[in-house]
């Protein structure tokens, strides 16, 4: 592995974007023929614009990480073999030991994550870069961008964890990918679509808009990602009720509509010091994130589809 390599780069930027592009734009189906909500088809240009942006970052950022873990020479401490699993002559039963891998190396990836993520709420730095994504109002599969530092948070949460862990298997890696990259655009999805009961095992758009929820009652709720198990261990899970279809985004904190809005949002002084003077009750906080900045109704321009 060279220290830039250009055309490597270029490849995993245009593999990372089709991923993308796949899911999100299979959800975006969803919003069209289930609507929970439909937002402007501004935000959707903004969103896949966002997302050329976070990818091209995020190639680089990974590209250095995984530089960093071979010169540093870590190397996994445990073996976690599916092998056997995966050895079966019928074809269906190897797809189905495939995908149950798939989704058990998810579930024990997002134990990492549901930590990094409450990490995130309580320490006032990593909100600041966190709270990128929770000032997005018209949240759909193709609006729902973090900010472009959130490989370098999740790298030291996440990945470096997992890279402790060897997954005996090529297939598991692709098939927790594929799962958690759908996830991620569903779990944003503004459709009626949703998981239903398998809500319970795995998270969905009605389980992760509670997280973004304006509302008093839902704050410090629902911060597991691809399983809602975490959440219901640490008794941080909230069931949405059947029409429960929340405002989200940050009351005194507009979405971030231009580029230099978007990468420029954790450090703009401005921003942040007329959030709180335009909250009136500046200083009060909880668990490291100002309350005011989260709470209470938001007026966005939607059109209620409902
Ligand atoms: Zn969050
Ligand atoms: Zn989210």
């Amino acid at each position: 592995m060279h220290v830039l390599d250009v055309g490597e780069m270029a490849q995993l930027f245009v593999k990372a974007f089709k991923l993308v592009a796949i899911f999100a734009t299979a959800c975006v189906v969803l919003e069209v023929i289930f609507p929970a909500y439909r937002y402007s088809f501004a935000s959707y240009i903004r969103g896949a614009r966002n997302w050329i942006i976070r990818i091209g970052c995020g190639t680089l950022i990974w590209h250095f990480y995984a530089l960093g873990l071979k010169w540093l020479g870590v190397k996994p401490l445990v073996t976690i073999n599916f092998g056997a699993l995966l050895h079966s002559n019928n074809p269906i039963a190897n797809t189905g030991f495939a995908v149950l891998s798939g989704v058990l190396v998810a579930i024990a990836g997002d134990f990492f994550y549901y930590w990094m993520h409450r990490a995130q709420h309580a320490v006032p730095f990593l909100w600041r870069l966190h709270a990128t994504h929770h000032s997005i109002r018209e949240l759909t599969a193709w609006n729902c961008n973090h900010h472009i530092s959130e490989p370098f948070v999740y790298a030291a949460f996440v990945a470096l964890p997992l890279a402790l862990i060897h997954f005996e298997s090529g297939v598991v890696p692709v098939a927790a990918m594929a799962l958690i990259t759908f996830q991620a655009h569903l779990s944003h999805s503004s459709t009626r679509f949703n998981l239903g009961p398998l809500r319970y095992l795995i998270g969905d758009n009605k389980f992760h808009r509670i997280h973004h929820s304006t509302e008093f009652h839902h704050r410090h709720k629902n911060y597991g990602f691809f399983t809602t198990v975490w959440d219901t261990i640490f008794r941080t899970a909230y069931w949405p009720k059947t029409n429960e279809w929340p405002e989200v985004g940050m009351r005194n904190q507009p979405e971030p509509l231009t580029v230099r809005d978007f990468i420029m949002f954790p450090f703009d002084q401005r921003r942040w010091r007329k959030a709180k003077a335009g909250s009136g009750t500046q200083g009060i906080k909880t668990g490291g994130l100002n309350a005011v900045e989260r709470d209470g109704p938001i007026h966005s321009d939607r059109s209620s589809a409902i």
